[in-house]
């Protein structure tokens, strides 16, 4: 499988840098798109040293008119759209008591209304040009079991596992898939708070292995998810957790 075209958001760092390179490897072409320009245009330097394919597109996932325009973008310069990867998020750390309402509501745009738009957006699109695509959001096991100090985080996780199932349904008889994924701890910047507080032990207690996940592992299983012997995945957050939520 290759040749197809994947946006990938929040792929100027951790797990969309890792997703966008291992899809450009695999011969697809990827729109990289992050908040953070210049962390973006190093991921399409990254591909591009590889031999690989990309363009970088600036985008805060949580305006809709940037996402609807990232996914014109995309048409526009490719033509197609065959993947949409809903990944960047923003992490939280601290007691529902002392939250600040405007931090609450930054991480639900981000992670909870980002994740919509990009379905919205990407969907309206595939629609539109009869594109049998698959779009993958990114959940979190937070979105399944409590953890102190993520309330907001929480609350956006637990909506994306619902919008996934949501999204799935009404996109199915177009042809659109809808997967989540729910990954467990995973080594990339978002959990340099958790590490500053001596949280990584806690963290990876639950995970089989008792380490980290590599970022290249998420990545390796969203490119899987995507594939059309995966097809039978539709409306499931599947869990990339080493074990972490094995209930
Ligand atoms: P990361 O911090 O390395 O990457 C997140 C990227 O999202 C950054 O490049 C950042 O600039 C970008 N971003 C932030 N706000 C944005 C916005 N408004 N618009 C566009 N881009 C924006 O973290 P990561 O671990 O790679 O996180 C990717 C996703 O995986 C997030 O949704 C996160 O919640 C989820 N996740 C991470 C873990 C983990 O342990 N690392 C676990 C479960 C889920």
């Amino acid at each position: 499988m290759s040749g197809r075209v994947a946006v990938i958001t929040g792929a100027g760092s951790g797990i969309g840098r890792e997703t966008s390179l291992t899809f450009a490897r695999k011969g697809d072409s990827v729109v990289v798109t992050d908040i953070d320009e210049e962390k973006g245009l190093e991921t399409v330097e990254l591909i591009k040293q590889e031999g690989g394919d990309a363009v970088f597109a600036k985008t805060d996932v949580s305006k809709f008119e940037e996402v609807e325009s990232l996914v014109n973008q995309a048409v526009e310069i490719y033509g197609t759209i065959d993947v949409m990867f809903n990944n960047a998020g923003i992490g939280t750390l601290g007691h529902i008591l002392s939250l600040k309402i405007e931090d609450y509501l930054r991480v639900i745009d981000v992670n909870q209304h980002g994740v919509a738009y990009g379905v919205i957006a990407a969907g309206r699109k595939m629609r539109e040009l009869d594109i049998k695509g698959v779009i993958i959001n990114t959940a979190s096991v937070f979105g399944y079991l409590a953890s102190f100090g993520t309330f907001p985080y929480q609350a956006a996780k637990g909506a994306v596992r619902m919008m996934t199932q949501n999204a799935a349904l009404e996109l199915a008889q177009y042809g659109i898939r809808v997967v989540g994924i729910a990954p467990g701890s995973v080594d990339t910047p978002i959990i340099q708070a958790y590490k500053d507080a001596g949280m990584t032990q806690k963290m990876t207690e639950q995970q089989m292995r008792k380490k980290l996940i590599r970022p290249e592992a998420i990545a390796n299983a969203v490119y899987l998810l995507t594939l059309e012997e995966a097809d039978v995945i539709n409306g499931s957050v599947v869990m990339l957790d080493d074990g972490y939520a094995s209930f």
